[in-house]
């Protein structure tokens, strides 16, 4: 997978993909990054990127040439335009508030890719002509607005390169939160007694079949207690084993959810 960050502050992503385990992964070329300073292919010597928008209205714009011709360096030629023979196989997000919403399903997809190339906005947005004719899909990380497009592309890329084959064990995406439906159960580590509260005995037994099943219904209780839309729609889409479907029809009953 390639990540192509198209910005006018790259800076603010570099460091992003040098540390930790995503540096890792750069550096053992399971991912690939590059950015992209759009102010690099501005038309006039002050580099400008924005303008005001048509119609009036408070703040700025950017500007849609500067993104096209940054667009254009990488061989993307826009819907409209004839494809060129040596296209890249990407897919063009636009990070917006206006977008989709980012899933864990959706973070699956888009780890699928060859490469996602990520424009990012700044001060009221972009010219909707670069989204109509060059944009796949515009994607949201919420229902709030952020001033810039590379804070919400670091969301994008934590939550998918993790789920890039071999990044991650897949052990330990097996159980995550929002897998099978359900969140993630409490964890603990050293020491078992912290202050006056210990680490729960089934924890300890080293009974494996004990502890799945005592995982398995601490993530229900959570998931009930915190996220019970979840649980409807593990229902309704027929997500849920046997086992599990018990647990909750007891949680319930008890009034656990
Ligand atoms: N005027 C725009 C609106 O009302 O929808 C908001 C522009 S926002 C101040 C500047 C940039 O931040 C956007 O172009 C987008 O790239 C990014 N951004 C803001 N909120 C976001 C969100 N929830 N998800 C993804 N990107 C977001």
């Amino acid at each position: 997978m390639i990540y192509t960050v198209l910005s006018l502050f790259p800076e603010l992503i570099h460091a992003f993909f040098s540390l930790s385990i995503l540096g890792k992964a750069v550096h053992q070329g399971m991912v690939g990054y590059r950015s992209v300073n759009i102010r690099d292919f501005a038309g006039d010597k002050h580099k400008t990127c924005d303008d005001a928008p048509y119609g009036g209205g408070p703040g700025m714009l950017m500007m849609a040439e500067p993104i096209g011709r940054a667009l254009a360096s990488l061989g993307i030629c826009g819907k409209r335009a004839e494809p060129a023979a040596e296209e890249p196989q990407a897919r063009v997000i636009y990070l917006s508030p206006s977008g989709r919403p980012l899933t864990q399903e959706l973070a699956k997809e888009l780890a699928a890719e060859p490469e996602l190339i990520l424009l990012c906005g700044r001060y009221e947005g972009m010219d909707q002509r670069i989204i109509d004719r060059y944009v796949d899909d515009e994607i949201s990380i919420g229902d709030y607005v952020l001033s810039s497009g590379e804070a919400a592309a670091l969301v994008l890329i934590d939550a998918t390169y993790r789920l890039i084959e071999a990044v991650i064990s897949p052990a330990s995406l097996e159980e995550e939160s929002f897998s099978g439906g359900l969140l993630e159960y409490p964890q603990y580590t050293r020491p078992e007694i912290y202050g006056n509260l210990k680490v729960p005995e089934v924890l300890l037994s080293g009974h494996h079949e004990n502890i799945r099943r005592w995982r398995l219904r601490k993530r229900i209780e959570k998931t009930l207690a915190l996220r019970p839309d979840l649980i409807l729609q593990g229902e309704e889409t027929g997500l849920f084993d046997r086992e599990t479907r018990t647990i909750i029809a007891e949680l319930r009953k008890s009034g656990g959810g």
